[in-house]
């Protein structure tokens, strides 16, 4: 079944939004066996939106559209649809009784007069129930190609699909088969190094695909498997997964939704370690990025965003010579920050962060210098980086990079007891 997602509302044309809907939809037709061919973006305007709408009908066997099933006059993916399907629409009492128990519950007397129009459905059309809005969904067939509309709030939009349309879908067409992923997580590799160990197994691919990109400071591989039913996708991923870490495994810290905090999480927790970050340019990502972790106040102690001198200075105890001679962004600083935070909190570890995020040189040191040290045992090591994305991407790859460098450490130091 060939799918076209048509998401609607001139924002998106914008960039004032970032479309998340489409995401989130391509991601679960294709997780249960449906064909997304083409995303279609569309502003509120209705030639514009006939013609995408015909255009679909042509090369598409389901159409999805979010958006624009709204109260207000810009709100017009309803009916340019029923003019491309040559329907009208009639009052639905159910559905008009549901928009004004919703009012109800949040205490507002009545629906205001606009809301009315969300009550009509197009004759011959499904509603989709929407719990937590009151744009319901609707589901309209029509010579031969079946129209989804949903609304654009995402919440609404995924309540609608989550309780009404993916088990609509499911049962309407039962022989599509299913496509399953799973994404390696690699770390302390490059892109190209892997490119070139899998390069014969990514030649030949078929299905399962293998699909490889860097995100952040680490390296996916993505294997997808189109297959009859999830236990036949199951076993073909488990064997592909097998064939990859028969040349990369060494590299590989997790699977699926895995992440380089979790990892080091893992790692603190078999050791029995603690762990603290001093931050300057990461402004505290790393902290964050550990504590988006379930239970991580059991290794992480605590953290220091130390930002200026001053702070450096005044809580990590940065010696005032160290900064006036090797300035703040320098191996010396570096050092004496984690050790600083470790001091400080008591942790087994301190892991320290310092250098410039860009985008302009600061100190006569250029964009993207950054030094990293970690404190452990009686040895502090520092790392020399050079970041070269924007701001904002850098400070997640310097987190990133300052967590993958403990995660070494704490490796290093498991291998090092285990050969004793
Ligand atoms: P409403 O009743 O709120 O008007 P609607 O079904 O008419 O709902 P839109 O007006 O298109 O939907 O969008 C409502 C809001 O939903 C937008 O302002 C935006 O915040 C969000 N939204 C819409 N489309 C998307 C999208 N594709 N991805 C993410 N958010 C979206
Ligand atoms: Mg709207």
């Amino acid at each position: 079944m060939k799918v076209e997602i048509i998401t609607t509302g001139t924002e998106l044309l914008l960039g004032e939004i970032l479309n998340t809907n489409v995401q989130y939809l391509s991601r679960k037709l294709n997780s249960i066996g449906f064909d997304v061919l083409y995303h279609t973006t569309v502003g509120d305007n209705p030639e514009r939106m006939q013609q995408v709408l015909e255009q679909a009908m042509e090369r598409a066997d389901i159409i999805i559209t979010s958006g624009g099933l709204g109260p207000t006059r810009g709100d017009i993916t309803k009916e340019m649809v029923m003019e491309v399907c040559h329907t009208e629409s009639y009052l639905d009492l159910d559905t008009w009784g549901r928009i004004d128990e919703y009012f109800r519950r949040k205490g507002i007397c009545q629906p205001s007069e606009n809301n009315e129009k969300q009550a009509y459905v197009p004759i011959g059309a499904e509603v989709l129930q929407n719990d937590v809005g009151t744009a319901p969904g609707l589901w309209l067939e029509y010579n031969g190609k079946f129209f989804i509309l949903l609304p654009g709030p995402p919440a609404e939009l995924m309540d609608v699909c989550e309780k009404q349309l993916w088990p609509r879908l499911l049962q309407r067409f039962t022989d599509h088969g299913v496509i399953m992923s799973r994404t390696l997580h690699l770390r302390g590799v490059g892109e190209s190094l892997v490119a070139s160990k899998l390069d014969e197994l990514i030649q030949a691919q078929t299905n399962p695909t293998i699909a490889l990109y860097a995100r952040y400071g680490e390296i996916l591989i993505r294997l997808t498997a189109k297959a009859k039913n999830e236990k036949e996708a199951e076993k073909m991923l488990a064997a592909a997964e097998k064939n990859v870490r028969k040349y990369v495994d060494e590299y590989i810290y997790g699977i699926d939704d895995d992440t380089l905090g979790a990892c080091l999480g893992r790692l603190l927790k078999e050791q029995g370690k603690t762990i603290a970050f001093a931050e300057s340019c990461s402004g505290g990502l790393a902290s964050s990025l550990v504590t988006d972790v379930a239970g991580s106040s059991e290794y992480l102690l605590g953290s220091v965003v130390s930002y200026t001198n001053m702070a450096k200075e005044k809580l990590l105890h940065v010696q005032a010579d160290t900064l006036e001679h090797f300035s703040a962004v320098s191996r010396e600083t570096a050092c004496e920050m984690a050790v600083g935070v470790r001091n400080l909190l008591g942790s087994d570890i301190g892991v320290s962060i310092t250098g410039n995020a860009g985008p302009g040189a600061s100190e006569g040191k250029p964009v993207g210098l950054v030094y990293i040290a970690v404190a452990m045992n009686d040895v502090v090591y520092c790392q020399e980086h050079h970041f070269m994305s924007t701001r904002t991407e850098n400070k997640l790859r310097i987190a990133q990079t300052a967590i993958s460098m403990a995660i070494d450490k704490l490796l290093e130091a498991k291998n090092t007891e285990d050969n004793n």
